[in-house]
């Protein structure tokens, strides 16, 4: 597939050592095109959005950030820690806009499934629908995410 020039600088963002030293996309040899239409069919088949998801992670994310030291138990099942970095990044896919830097530390403790994510995943999953490449440092497989986000649930 021939890129525009916008989209050549995406793929260019989103490399190591472009906006970040491990950069997005791990060892995913699939465009971002690719990896996005793939786990959007994951989405649909596990019948939840990318949104929903996203509105989740905001919804631990500012619990954690409230306390901003230390890890707090929310609704009595979810160990969420935020830790702040400094600095600031953008989105690789070019918006105005800057998002801090940080990960949140989130345990599911009735199935124990860890997991950690930045300000940048949420938003980029939400607008985006982008999840980062197979093995990217900050990558979250839609049905783990959904797991540890939600319980086990129908799954
Ligand atoms: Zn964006």
């Amino acid at each position: 597939m021939k890129e525009t020039p916008s989209e050549l600088r995406i793929h260019n963002n989103m490399k190591a050592g472009y906006l970040t030293v491990e950069g997005f996309l791990g060892k995913d040899d699939r465009h971002f095109h690719d990896i996005i239409r793939e786990d959007h069919a994951v989405l649909q088949k596990i019948s939840i959005s990318a949104v929903q998801l996203a509105e989740r992670m905001e919804y631990f994310t500012g619990k954690a950030f409230e306390i901003y030291d230390g890890a707090i138990i929310i609704d009595e099942k979810f160990r969420v820690e935020y830790k702040s970095y400094r600095g600031k990044i953008i989105c690789p896919f070019a918006h105005p806009g800057v998002f801090r830097k940080g990960e949140i530390f989130f345990k599911n403790l009735e199935n124990g499934i860890e997991l950690c994510w930045t300000p940048l995943n949420i938003h980029m999953i939400a607008e985006h629908g982008f999840f980062e490449g197979k093995g990217s440092k900050h990558r979250l497989d839609p049905v783990i995410l959904k797991q540890a986000l939600f319980g086990n649930g129908d799954l």
